[in-house]
């Protein structure tokens, strides 16, 4: 506002109209005058992404491919449940992603760049315009390993809470392990839930299909789990990805339960959701429902609360990384 000449409380309110009201123009800014909506329009645009894609499943999920200024595509998903009155948007961090787990259909693009702070926050202000519908929780488990791009998410976590008006406890930052990161955010002391894709309780199985494994072994991440979980007061989530003959088996189920029995967190089972590689085939199958209970009921054992993750719009590739991947294939 200074560099244009005009006084500092209009940069309150044109921060008010984008992240509280939510409007997409500066003609919409009604308490601007003309001549200065005029000037902001010549040096200045709203948001940074367009609608490239859209579909609604029969659950109401929404799934949205944004394109981003360079033309590159990410994904993003809104989604509601039964049991909630409220909105929960799993956003993108990057586009692709390098850590390249085996199940994974973003691991499948491989890595091609980080998103700003503001790509991500635009997501959650474009869904919010499109649903017309507010948001109140977040999850971080869009594309790509929010901790290999640590700063630009801690910037739009920041502007989430303090400018949109979310709660940091309704968001939830998911990582595959990436122990710099996850101390990087207990540092910064914004108290936000994070999530391990923990996926296997045993090296071997882990550095198969979480190669991350290999840099961030799994005793010291652990470690950095429990620290964050004591450091922040927050309750972490452990997300494990069921892969029949993979990662199902019973003795894996027990071995879970001991390994975060002194980590205040609830485990979070996630059926495989089939996805295909770059060669066209998917390589694991989803365990049966009786298969899924029964590790249920073994990775219960230490008193954890454990869930079975409830699917959305799996009519719609709504797992992460396959409605892109489509799309780059039609192309
Ligand atoms: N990169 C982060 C966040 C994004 S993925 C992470 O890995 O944690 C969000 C969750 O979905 C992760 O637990 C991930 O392992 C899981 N996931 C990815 N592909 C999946 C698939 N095909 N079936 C089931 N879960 C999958
Ligand atoms: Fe990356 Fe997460 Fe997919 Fe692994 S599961 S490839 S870390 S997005």
């Amino acid at each position: 506002m200074q560099e244009l000449g005009l006084p500092k409380f209009r940069a309150a309110q044109i921060h008010t109209w984008i992240y509280a009201k939510n409007v997409s123009s500066f003609d919409e800014m009604t308490n601007l005058g003309a001549p200065v909506r005029e000037k902001l329009k010549q040096v200045a645009r709203i948001g940074c992404l367009e609608i490239a894609h859209l579909q609604v499943s029969r659950d109401e999920t929404r799934k949205y491919l944004f394109q981003l200024p360079d033309g590159k595509i990410v994904e993003s998903v809104l989604m509601s449940f039964n049991d909630r009155t409220t909105l929960t948007a799993c956003v993108s961090s990057q586009v692709g992603c390098a850590v390249g787990c085996t199940f994974c259909a973003t691991g499948y693009l491989g890595f091609k760049r980080n998103l700003t702070a503001q790509e991500i926050v635009d997501q959650i202000m474009m869904i919010q315009r499109e649903s017309g519908k507010r948001i109140a929780n977040i999850v971080y488990m869009g594309q790509g390993e929010p901790l290999l791009n640590t700063e630009e998410v801690i910037k739009s976590i920041h502007t989430l809470i303090e400018s949109v008006g979310i709660g940091a406890r309704h968001i939830t930052v998911s990582t595959s392990g990436v122990i710099p990161g996850i101390e990087r955010l207990r540092d910064e002391d914004l108290p936000v839930c994070l999530a391990l894709s923990l996926h296997a309780p045993d090296s071997k199985t882990r550095e198969e299909i979480v190669p991350i494994t290999k840099k961030y072994p799994l005793g010291p991440l652990i470690e950095s789990l429990k620290d964050y979980a004591d450091s922040t007061r927050r309750r972490v989530t452990i997300e494990y990805v069921l892969l029949a003959g993979v990662t199902d088996r019973p003795e894996q189920a027990k071995a879970l339960a001991e390994m975060v029995r002194d980590v205040h967190c609830m485990i979070n089972l996630i059926p495989f959701n089939p996805t295909e590689n770059n060669l066209g085939e998917i390589m694991y199958e989803r365990p049966s429902r009786e298969a899924q209970l029964k590790f249920k009921q073994l990775a219960e054992r230490t008193g954890k609360t454990v869930t079975i993750r409830l699917e959305r719009g799996t009519d719609i590739d709504a797992a992460c990384g396959q409605l892109h991947n489509k799309f780059l294939k039609a192309k």
